[in-house]
């Protein structure tokens, strides 16, 4: 019998916890007999006492789904916490859903259907989201837009975490070394052969996202700087311009009063012209300075090679 791990990120879900595993076990019932399941939940920091819930799942646990729990110490959020799901997965594939129920369980049947077709990637794009703000959704738009314009990482649009992956991937993924990351960007990295499932995500049921516009403003911004040279480059053609515009003008204006005299060169006052020039290179140099900092910044979190997650005990 195949075994499929199911990961699940958890972050202050006390009351979803239970009522995810209800949802679940109708899954385990229509395919128990030609699949074996292990849920594999990551306790990433949560203040409020989800990991007992999950203890609480563990011990009262009468069916044949194998149920374990990873305890993050700290909070390190969603993508190391999946990231952590996919290391520790021991399933012919395992599929990624968030706890919250806005990923339609029901669903997971259709997932693991598309990867026996032999699709190594499944991967769930939102058609709808409800109760997502205006700004989260310009934001999304915008992200897409912008990474696919920059990057050689394409990804499709309101692709979501909600996805089935093979072994193979798995194999692969457990390859990247990078600290800062966006795990489907990684998996959407990869290639693989692809399939995807529209779905309308549902309402939170309970709590409320984590996900704030910082959080993925921050998300956004590092994944534009992990997957794309483009904003490092932003600043040599910034250069290339400005030197293309105003090398010839200040050409042009130098000849022009003290060569050829035209009023047009004459109308400039020498500190006009000074502080022109001046403020151009200095916004170049500025923002080569800034975007260079992201980069070494970067680096350096590479270099550090700090454990990706530290984990507090490991039941059983
Ligand atoms: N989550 C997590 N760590 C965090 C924030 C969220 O593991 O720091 C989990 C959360 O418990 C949920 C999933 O990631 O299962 C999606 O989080 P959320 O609903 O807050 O995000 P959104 O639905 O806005 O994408
Ligand atoms: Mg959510």
């Amino acid at each position: 019998m195949k075994l499929i791990s199911i990961i699940i990120p958890i972050y202050n879900e006390k009351e979803n916890v239970p009522l995810f595993f209800e949802e679940f076990l109708k899954i385990n019932e229509q395919l128990k007999d030609k699949y074996l399941f292990e849920l594999l939940f990551i306790n990433d920091g949560s203040s409020d006492s989800s990991i007992n819930e999950l203890y609480k799942l563990e011990d009262d646990n009468k069916t044949n789904i194998i149920i374990k729990t990873l305890d993050f110490a700290r909070n390190f959020g969603k993508e190391i916490a999946l990231t952590a799901g996919i290391e520790n997965a021991d399933g012919d594939a395992c599929l990624m859903i968030d706890a919250d129920l806005q990923h339609p369980i029901e669903l997971i049947p259709n997932f693991i259907k598309k990867w026996e077709e032999g699709f190594d990637v499944v991967i769930g794009v939102r058609e709808h989201n409800k109760g997502e703000g205006i700004i989260k959704k310009m934001g999304s738009k915008l992200y897409y837009s912008v990474m696919n314009r920059i990057s050689d990482t394409k990804i499709i649009p309101r692709a979501t975490d909600f996805r089935i992956i093979d072994k193979s991937v798995i194999e692969s993924f457990l390859k990247f070394t990078e600290r800062k990351r966006m795990t489907r960007a990684l998996i959407d990295w990869l290639g693989f052969k692809r399939d995807y499932i529209y779905f309308n995500a549902n309402e939170r049921k309970f709590g409320k996202a984590s996900y704030d516009v910082v959080k993925l403003t921050k998300l956004a911004l590092n994944s534009f700087i992990n997957h794309s040279l483009f904003p490092l480059k932003i600043a040599g053609y910034l250069g290339a311009l400005i030197t293309i515009f105003f090398g010839p003008l200040g050409l042009f204006i130098f000849i022009g009063r003290y060569f050829t005299h035209s009023d047009f060169a004459l109308s400039f006052t020498g500190s006009a012209l000074l502080a022109i020039v001046n403020a151009f290179l200095i916004g170049i140099v500025l923002s080569s300075l800034g975007l260079i900092a992201l980069y070494i910044a970067n680096i350096e979190n590479e270099v550090k090679n700090r454990p990706l997650y530290v984990v507090r005990k490991r039941r059983k």
